[in-house]
């Protein structure tokens, strides 16, 4: 059932204390995808949530989206567009900055690559503090498509980045404290 796979997910998470900055709890999924059960459970519990809603482009967001997003993407016959860092992308691009712990940041997304109108799911590893995911948002509507749902594998709710998605549903499978 759902539940003994969402346990199974989580405990493929390899969590790494201080990386890669003192304080910072990393949650490390690549020992997910050394577990083709647990990884393909991920992959499955998504297309289960997201088929049948018409949705018709998944946006992944740079670097782990690019793992999770394809593959549900297939699944559910829509395309995938990667939201990318700066300087990546060689076309015309929209670009969204974003504000880190330190610093700033910045996602940038093909001009053409999304159409007015499509409905868009936005897929990451994990939501903080939702600025990432914020700014992938702010880059779809501003192409003139509809968000219809984020997902993450896993959310930090301690930090409240869900309260930074204007109300948009955010759909997890682990929560991590
Ligand atoms: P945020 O914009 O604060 O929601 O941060 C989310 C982005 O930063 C995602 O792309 C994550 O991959 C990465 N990230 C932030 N915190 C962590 C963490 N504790 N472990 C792993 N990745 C993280």
């Amino acid at each position: 059932d759902d539940d003994s796979r969402i346990h199974a997910i989580k405990s493929k998470i390899r969590v790494v204390p201080n990386f890669p900055k003192p304080g910072i709890m990393f949650q490390d999924i690549t020992t997910l995808l050394l577990d083709p059960k647990a990884f393909k459970d991920t992959i499955d519990l998504f297309i289960e949530r997201f088929k049948g809603k018409n949705i018709s482009v998944v946006a992944g967001i740079e670097a782990r989206g690019f793992i999770f997003g394809p593959p549900i993407a297939l699944a559910i016959g829509a395309k995938f567009v990667p939201l990318r860092k700066p300087r990546k992308l060689p076309g015309e691009v929209i670009s969204e900055k974003y504000v880190l712990e330190y610093g700033t940041d910045c996602l940038e997304m093909h001009v053409g690559a999304v159409e007015p109108d499509e409905r868009a799911l936005v897929v990451d590893d994990l939501i903080a503090t939702g600025g990432t995911l914020c700014a992938a948002m702010n880059l779809l509507e501003r192409a003139g498509a509809e968000v219809v749902e984020c997902a993450c594998v896993i959310e930090l709710p301690d930090l409240k980045g869900r309260d930074r998605l204007n109300g948009k549903p955010l759909y997890i499978l682990v929560e991590s404290h």
